[in-house]
């Protein structure tokens, strides 16, 4: 028994649906796949769930705009119109304009997960009609039957008890070898749907693992594996082969794109091999991620761009000490806003953040309340897992070195860029 996950790029066109198909039915293992919503899907009901919810009518034309997305995809599927699949993709449709042409709750966060994981139920309901269709008998399981979490829309926990024991009946095997399911989504104990955080797909595949007790999870991308640094920012990448479940959760932690953060611990507690490979050339190995023993002490890159060095001083002039820090934490929490890096001293507190303006602008009106803030952007963030001398030096070329903080493997630094003229 495997757990295959595809992400949005995997199935962002009739043709990668196809591939998606070759991929599956070379399993000769039984299947749980796991997939994402189709291509850019979720940014585009992002923005149509942020027009809905101001009640500004243009929400009209992000709708088309996604279904015609979708249809064009199913047209290129499926050449019989009446078939069962493009009659349940459409009823799908008809579902969300049922619940757009309704006035939103007060809820931003609740409404968004009710609009924004209908991107899961498309890709997941045309798959699945699709692998049907060519003759592989999967079948379609609505992961919020089984999938439980809290009340944290946006962000919900899932509640690995309660889940249990209905993911395995969902998820049994007898009634067929291939399962079709969404992730990123879940439902909390009164059925409303809820959402795990953003690219939460690749945690829901290693959540399923680990209640199944299954032996491996494969993620599929559309890169050869996990890279020492992102293709986009340097030319001499190296794959890894083998990386230990640590080193994948710090490179994750600290930003690498190719596997979410929190999809590593389920599966180190139990043991799970994650294969990172790629679904362009599927007979590649890929990484595969495992214990200790895969650790190999290759230097590793991250780049976060886009950056915000924030400073905080107490207005009263006291030290930045348990107290403050409560304080300030506080901010940052309700305003759901994710620290990068963070440094004190006696007197001011530093952060660094993804320039997030929808977010910042409110946790400084917060702020001010006890302390005088300060932020400069237009920042970089660098990590460098297993760092010398000379990888350190190799990424500051052109870079005024802001902020640092190092321990015996990982170093990290927040730079701004010289430009290539001075
Ligand atoms: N579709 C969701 C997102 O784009 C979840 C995922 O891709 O993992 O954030
Ligand atoms: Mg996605």
């Amino acid at each position: 028994m495997l757990v295959y996950k595809f992400g949005g790029a995997s199935v962002k066109n009739a043709e990668a649906v196809k591939n998606l198909y070759n991929i599956v039915k070379n399993s000769t293992q039984n299947l749980v796949v796991v997939i994402s919503a189709m291509g850019k899907t979720t940014n585009s009901l992002e923005r149509l769930v942020t027009l809905y919810f101001k009640k500004n009518s243009k929400w009209k034309d992000s709708f088309k705009e996604i279904k015609s997305f979708h249809f064009e995809i199913v047209g290129e599927l499926f050449a019989d119109k009446d078939d069962a699949g493009i009659q349940d993709i459409q009823h799908r449709f008809d579902q969300l304009e049922e619940r757009l042409s309704q006035d939103p709750s007060l809820n931003f966060n609740f409404e968004y997960d009710q609009i924004v994981s209908y991107g899961e139920i498309f890709s997941t309901v045309i798959v699945n009609a699709y692998l049907n269709k060519v003759g592989l008998a999967s079948k379609w399981i609505d992961i919020r039957r089984c999938l439980k979490t809290d009340n944290h829309y946006r962000e919900a926990q899932i509640n690995f008890e309660l889940s249990q024991q209905l993911v395995k009946d969902s998820f049994s095997f007898k009634d067929s070898k291939i399962y079709v399911t969404q992730g990123f989504i879940g439902s909390n104990e009164n059925n409303l749907t809820t959402t795990l955080g953003r690219e939460g797909s690749d945690y829901t595949a290693a959540v399923l693992a680990f209640l199944l007790n299954l032996k491996h999870v494969t993620i599929w991308k559309d890169v050869p594996g996990v890279l020492n640094a992102d293709p986009k920012w340097f030319d001499d990448t190296i794959k890894l082969d083998k990386i230990s479940y640590l080193d994948a959760i710090e490179l994750a932690y600290y930003g690498t794109s190719v596997i979410h953060p929190k999809t590593i611990q389920p599966l180190q507690h139990k043991g799970i091999k994650l294969n990172v490979r790629s679904f362009l050339n599927p007979d590649d190995p890929g990484t595969v991620i495992g214990d200790s023993s895969y650790s190999k002490l290759i230097p590793s890159f991250i780049f976060k761009m886009d950056q915000v060095l924030m400073q905080i001083f107490p207005r009263d002039f006291s030290f930045i000490a348990e107290d403050n820090l409560v304080k300030i934490f506080g901010y940052f929490v309700r305003h759901a806003l994710k620290i990068n890096l963070m440094q004190n001293s006696a007197v001011s507190f530093k952060v660094c953040l993804n320039n997030d303006q929808s977010r910042i602008p409110n946790v400084i009106d917060d702020l001010n309340e006890h302390f005088d803030v300060s932020y400069e952007n237009g920042l970089e963030l660098i990590t460098i897992r297993y760092y010398d001398n000379a990888t350190i030096e190799r990424v500051l070329v052109n870079k005024d070195l802001l902020l640092e903080q190092r321990n015996k493997q990982t170093i990290q630094m927040v730079v701004k860029d010289l430009g290539s003229n001075t």
